[in-house]
């Protein structure tokens, strides 16, 4: 993974947040070494960067625990 901080030449959308990083605002650039094709855009920092549970985005992968009947 190789991590920059660039000017956004388009507006992308911030793969932390899911909100849209503005033409020209600063944002970290992250490519996978191996996927180049695989590349994320972040804000530096997220307008509304709560540490609550983000409703939009899939909730992180836990174990299954307490699923198995
Ligand atoms: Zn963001």
């Amino acid at each position: 993974m190789s991590e920059k901080i660039v000017k956004s030449r388009c507006q992308e959308i911030c793969d932390l947040c899911g909100k849209w990083i503005e033409e020209g605002e600063r944002c970290r650039m992250i490519r996978d070494d191996f996927l180049p094709f695989m590349v994320f855009f972040e804000h530096l920092r997220c307008p509304d960067a709560a540490p609550a549970a983000q409703p939009d985005l899939p909730s992180p992968k836990r174990p299954a625990a307490g699923l198995a009947d």
